[in-house]
C-alpha cells in the first residue's frame, strides 16, 4: 500500500504559506512564482499554526463575487477555514477518494504532533497512481509473455 509519506519522500516536504492579511494580488504572485495551486494560511504570530487554505478556485470566486481589484481583497476574506487534512500514513487510495468526494484538489499533511509535514495535490496523487499502474502493467506483461 502506498502512503502519503512515500509521495512526500520523493516530492519533498515544502509547504508554501501565506498570512491572512496578504492581498489576493500577492497570493497570485506567489502561486505563479511557485508554480502551485494553493497556499496554506498561517497565523502571523504563530507561523506553525494553520488557520486556512487558499486556492486558485477561491481567487476565481472572489473575482466573481466582489468585482474588486485583487489588491483590495485580503486572503482572510477568500480563504477556507475548515481545512481538511491528511495523515502521513494515509493511503493514496483513501486521499483520492476524499478529494473526489469533497471536491478539493489540495490536502495539507500533518504529522502525529499536529505539525505540517507536507502538501499533497491531486496531481501528486494521479502521478503516484500512474507510476504504480505502469509498474504493475510491466510485471503483468512479463508474466503473461513468460
Ligand atoms: P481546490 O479544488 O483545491 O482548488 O479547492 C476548491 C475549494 O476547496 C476552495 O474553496 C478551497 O479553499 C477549498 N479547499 C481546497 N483544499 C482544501 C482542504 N484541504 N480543506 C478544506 N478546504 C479546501
Amino acid at each position: 500500500m502506498m502512503t502519503l509519506d512515500d509521495i512526500l519522500r520523493s516530492k519533498g516536504t515544502d509547504v508554501y504559506k501565506t498570512t491572512p492579511g496578504t492581498t489576493l494580488h500577492e497570493v497570485v504572485d506567489q502561486l505563479v512564482a511557485r508554480n502551485c495551486g494553493s497556499l496554506v494560511v498561517c497565523d502571523p504570530d504563530q507561523p506553525s499554526r494553520m488557520i486556512g487554505i487558499i486556492t486558485e478556485r477561491d481567487i476565481l470566486r472572489a473575482c466573481r463575487a466582489g468585482r474588486k481589484p485583487l489588491d483590495r481583497v485580503t486572503t482572510q476574506d477568500a480563504m477556507t477555514t475548515e481545512v481538511v487534512t491528511a495523515a502521513l500514513d494515509d493511503s493514496v487510495e483513501k486521499i483520492m477518494g476524499m478529494m473526489t468526494e469533497k471536491r478539493i484538489r489540495h490536502m495539507p499533511v500533518v504529522d502525529n504532533a499536529g505539525q505540517l509535514a507536507g502538501m499533497i495535490s491531486i496531481g501528486d496523487v494521479v502521478k503516484a497512481q500512474h507510476d504504480l499502474l505502469t509498474i504493475e502493467n510491466h510485471y503483468l506483461k512479463n508474466y503473461i509473455q513468460g
